[in-house]
């Protein structure tokens, strides 16, 4: 196997790793599932969920990918920049100042009020553009779209205005994680009844709803595009059926020790000595903090894998660092510590993680940010 560091970044004792292989995998069981002829749309805002933006997005060009999903302009723009040419969807409400770059940088987006439909048709009038758009429709998540009963007469309205090609409807789900709550359904159902109305019959649409756990859960939900993210990195929701179980986390997040000391008994350890040596220990250094997106929540309840064994943080987590306590083991300046992932038969999962800090896998995959590099293997 290559690994491939990013030839920008100095030496740096923290990393994350981010297994390419396995996200190819995940996405090749993802697309057997939803069949070869439904649209695979990867949303990869917030920098992939932590494994890069540019480079899952140029990873997307060769796995099957049909589209990208960003929530920002920005983002569309970088991915742009970095040479990605595939369908890229803007799902955040856009702004008036945007839309001109929106159609500069061939990004589709959402429109998601008759108010924002007006503003990009006057902006295209103005300009003489044509853009691209999605429309959004609010079936149950009162965050952004139309609502289901005002959704034809915005589509009418888009068809009147010469700058808009319509290339896709869509919704998102509320409470699909968790299949028993029959909201989901009715989410379908209210999508469903809406695209069967006359409006929507004649037009040639691209129909999206499913995020994860809609992929995974409801097949009738998937319609012409599914929009799956989370579950390409490995996370599965739980209760999924078992033919997914091949699904792996692609990301790790490891360092160097980078000191080494032994304590006496009775020493407080970091900032506020919210821990008390309660014998002589070794007590090694780890070069991350929460100034790396690393949760200062797991001061004193996270742990971390060293030469195969899990050895617990140790006082408060500072900005750039944080302690551990090895015991009586054996470690060495160098050695390699995992804090998110496998080492040997062990494994700190970010679901562990995210539950230590109160919070779910997505917060804390987002929090890392450029000070650690990422590192890909292809
Ligand atoms: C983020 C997002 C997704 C992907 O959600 P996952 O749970 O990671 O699959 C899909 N659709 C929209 C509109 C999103 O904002």
């Amino acid at each position: 196997m290559t690994l491939l560091q990013r030839s920008s970044s100095p030496a740096h004792p923290a990393w994350i790793e981010v297994d390419l292989q396995q996200w190819r995998k995940n996405v090749s069981i993802i697309r057997s599932h939803i069949g070869g002829s439904c649209l695979f749309c990867l949303p990869v805002k917030a920098n992939a969920y932590g494994h890069g933006l540019c480079e899952i997005g140029k990873a997307a060009m060769n796995a099957g990918i049909d589209y990208l999903g960003v929530a920002h302009l920005q983002e569309g723009i970088a991915l742009r920049n970095a040479g990605v040419q595939l369908p890229i969807l803007v799902l955040g409400a856009i702004h008036e100042d945007q839309i001109l770059e929106l159609i500069r940088f061939n990004l589709e987006f959402t429109i998601s009020s008759r108010f924002k439909a007006e503003l990009v048709a006057e902006k295209c009038r103005q300009f003489s553009q044509k853009c691209r758009v999605h429309l959004e429709v609010d079936t149950g998540m009162q965050r952004t779209g139309v609502r289901a009963v005002t959704a034809s007469a915005l589509f009418e309205y888009l068809k009147t205005v010469q700058c808009f090609e319509i290339v896709g409807i869509y919704s998102h789900f509320a409470t699909a994680e968790k299949p028993e709550d029959p909201f989901a359904r009715q989410q379908i159902a209210l999508f469903k009844t809406l695209l069967a109305s006359p409006p929507f019959q004649k037009h040639p649409l691209i129909r999206h709803l499913a995020h994860s756990a809609g992929t995974l859960f409801f097949p009738e939900a998937h319609l012409d595009m599914v929009r799956p993210s989370l579950v390409t990195f490995g996370y599965l929701p739980k209760g999924s059926p078992p033919h997914f179980h091949q699904i792996a986390p692609c990301f790790s997040l490891k360092a160097k020790v980078s000191y080494f000391k032994v304590v006496h008994a009775g020493e407080g350890i970091s900032y506020g000595h919210s821990h008390v040596t309660k014998k002589q220990t070794r007590i090694v250094t780890i070069p991350v903090g929460y100034g790396d997106g690393f949760r200062r929540a797991l001061s004193n309840k996270g742990s971390v894998l060293i030469r195969g064994r899990r050895f617990p943080i140790v006082g408060n987590i500072c900005m750039d660092q944080f302690m551990v306590d090895v015991g009586d083991q054996e470690v060495y300046v160098g050695d390699e510590v995992v804090l998110i992932g496998k080492q040997g038969n062990e494994e700190i999962s970010l679901s562990e993680v995210a539950t230590l800090c109160d919070t779910i896998p997505y917060e804390i995959l987002c929090l890392f940010n450029e000070r650690i590099p990422r590192i890909y293997k292809t």
